[in-house]
């Protein structure tokens, strides 16, 4: 899969991508990132990328003319049009469904905003507006990497081992079941809560080696955890006929205890 950033701090984004699994993405070929200088796409002297607001007002904002010229280059260079995206506070809210649509286009451009963000007629060559979160940051690249990552994750090949994708958080609607690692048992932190005294001991199950059982309580974790934290994810979870069965009888305790 293909993306192009665009962002007037190339450097930042650089750094950050090289690391972890998709930096190694990148590195074998799995991935194909590159990250284009705004200032790249100037024709003046000193490179200027923003200007005054028309109107007035604080701030600066984004030329037009270099995101056109970045675009202009991306796309002669890439063959098919791509899927243009513009991070923006006012986009489409991601979610996993996004990144899972998002996923399946073979090149997506990412534009990064700053100050007051870029001119409105760069819209007319944008194809979706993207929002991370309802909060505004300083710059779209903390926003295109977070899109980045989310979309490498179900590119076939970059993460090692597809089971750990498929049963993330939100991949099926539920929350991820609790992990535990060694040591089996410890002396709770001196200074922790009274109540994590309760879970400094992983759970006997996980330890049993039975597989059928692991597998039995992961679900029931999962479900439990989804009831508790966000039940808004189970009208529209993709459950199978165990993790129903899970779901009522959890439902049913919880109305017993009222
Ligand atoms: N004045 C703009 C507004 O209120 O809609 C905010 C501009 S923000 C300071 C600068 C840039 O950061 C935006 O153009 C966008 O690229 C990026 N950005 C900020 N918050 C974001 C968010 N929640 N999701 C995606 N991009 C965001």
């Amino acid at each position: 899969m293909r993306f192009d950033i665009v962002t007037i701090f190339p450097a930042m984004v650089e750094q950050v991508l090289s690391a972890g699994i998709v930096g190694r993405a990148i590195s074998r070929g799995t991935l194909d990132v590159t990250v284009h200088d705004l200032r790249d796409f100037t024709t003046d002297r000193h490179r200027v990328v923003d200007d005054v607001p028309y109107g007035g007002g604080p701030g600066m904002v984004l030329k037009p003319e270099p995101i056109f010229r970045a675009l202009e280059t991306i796309e002669r260079d890439g063959g098919a049009r791509p899927l243009v995206l513009l991070t923006s506070p006012q986009g489409t809210r991601l979610t996993q469904e996004v990144v899972q649509r998002l996923s399946r286009a073979a090149h997506l451009v990412l534009l990064c905003g700053r100050y007051e963000g870029v001119d409105e007629r760069v819209r007319c060559r944008v194809d979706e507006e993207i929002s991370i979160g309802d909060y505004v940051l300083s710059g779209g690249e903390v926003p295109a990497l977070v899109i980045v990552d989310a979309i490498a994750r179900l590119v076939p090949g970059v993460v090692g081992d597809q089971q750990s994708v498929a049963d993330d958080s939100f991949s099926r609607g539920l929350l991820d079941f609790p992990q535990y690692t060694r040591p089996a048992e410890m002396v709770p932190p001196a200074d922790g809560p009274a109540v994590v005294a309760g879970t400094m001991k992983v759970p006997d199950v996980l330890l049993s080696g039975n597989h059928a059982e692991i597998r039995r309580w992961r679900k029931r974790e999962a479900v439990s955890r989804t009831l508790a934290r966000r039940p808004d994810l189970l009208d529209t979870a993709t459950l199978d006929d165990e993790e129903r069965a899970i779901l009522r009888t959890l439902k049913e305790q919880e109305h017993e205890r009222h």
